[in-house]
């Protein structure tokens, strides 16, 4: 059986779940002995081809449409591509560029979607894991279909690594321009900015601990010193102290970083929802009964206005005056 995966990249850059789904879709040709095909549309496709060359990937296509995202692209030349490769399991990204593409191109092929998937297994049938009731339970869709579309969560499965050799086949997709009615212009972050949480490495998080506006500097200060991104929980945005590309969690952005420290924040499942990938979390709070020290790796019970400052000093920043 075979997988075809469609790879994702914003602004020059390809977004690191292009090759999860590298690892996903190898899970899943393999349970049938398979193929895994990769397609990378627009931009600079023979880089990113070469970058997409992942261990597990049988077939890269390239579709050189375009610089950026745009829809009716997207949508001819997924579907395209489909009729191309003929897949068993379709495979987007559940991003914000993919939930706009994949339901179009689901109902064009008369496919079945399933989307937000945490897990998907074919063992003869196709099942898919999907979280409900903020991340309080877990549903098994099993897909009564041979053939199926599936947008896959970021942050689920770690990137594919490594290099193959794979084919690269550049697929003329004979984009029918007069179908083209959406034109980018340009980009622009939700919120403003032009940081990216969900691809930082390591992320010093605020949450309503820190009081006051004013002492995000205490926060931002520790960030600077470890070379680290600024993110906050929801009631951080909601009070327009952080734009909204800096939340975390259900309602925010999903982030897996190596490191993750949560300050001041208790970790409720709306939250938790976004950070659980991280590979260490730290957690700073006073209270040593909140719900973050359940999967904290490590804990600092006590006040955040004592611990930052001496961490800011103890990897060699100076503090600032709050
Ligand atoms: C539909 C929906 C979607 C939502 N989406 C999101 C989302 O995407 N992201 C999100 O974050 N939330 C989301 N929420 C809100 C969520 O339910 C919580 O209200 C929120 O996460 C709480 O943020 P917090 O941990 O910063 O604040 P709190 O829950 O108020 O926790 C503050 C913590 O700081 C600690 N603290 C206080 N003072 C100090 C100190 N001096 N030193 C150290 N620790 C201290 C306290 O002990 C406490 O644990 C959503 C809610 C709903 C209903």
């Amino acid at each position: 059986m075979t997988v075809l995966a469609i790879a994702e990249h914003r602004r020059g850059e390809l977004r690191d779940v292009s090759f999860e789904l590298a690892t996903v879709g190898r899970e899943l040709a393999d349970a049938t002995d398979g193929d895994l095909h990769l397609a990378v549309i627009g931009g600079e496709v023979a880089e990113f081809a070469d970058r997409l060359d992942r261990e597990g990937v049988d077939v890269v296509h390239t579709v050189d449409e375009g610089e950026e995202f745009n829809h009716d692209v997207y949508v001819q030349a997924v579907t395209a591509l489909y009729d191309e490769v003929e897949p068993d399991t379709l495979l987007m990204p559940n991003s914000v560029n993919g939930l706009d593409y994949a339901p179009a191109v689901a109902n064009r092929l008369s496919l079945p979607l399933v989307t937000d998937a945490i897990d998907i297994e074919r063992d003869g049938v196709l099942s898919v894991t999907r979280e409900k009731y903020g991340s309080k339970v877990e549903t098994v869709v099993e897909v009564d279909a041979d053939r199926a579309a599936v947008t896959v969560r970021p942050g689920e499965w770690p990137p594919a690594e490594g290099t193959n050799g794979a084919e690269i086949r550049a697929f003329d997709a004979e984009i029918d321009e007069s179908a083209v009615r959406s034109t980018v212009t340009g980009f622009q972050e939700v919120g403003g900015g032009d940081v990216d949480i969900s691809e930082a490495d390591v992320l010093v998080s605020v949450g309503r601990g820190i009081e006051e506006e004013e002492n995000i500097a205490l926060v931002e200060a520790l960030a600077d010193t470890l070379d680290a991104t600024l993110s906050s929980s929801r009631p951080i945005v909601d009070n327009g102290w952080l734009p909204k590309n800096r939340q975390v969690g259900q309602s925010g952005k999903v982030v897996t970083p190596d490191v993750y420290i949560a300050i001041g924040i208790s970790g409720a499942v709306q939250h938790v929802a976004g950070m659980k990938g991280a590979e260490t979390i730290v957690a700073i709070n006073t209270d040593p009964n909140a719900p973050i020290y359940d999967l904290a790796d490590y804990g600092i019970v006590d006040d955040l206005f004592d611990v930052v400052p001496a961490l800011i000093e103890a990897f060699g920043g100076e503090p600032p005056e709050i």
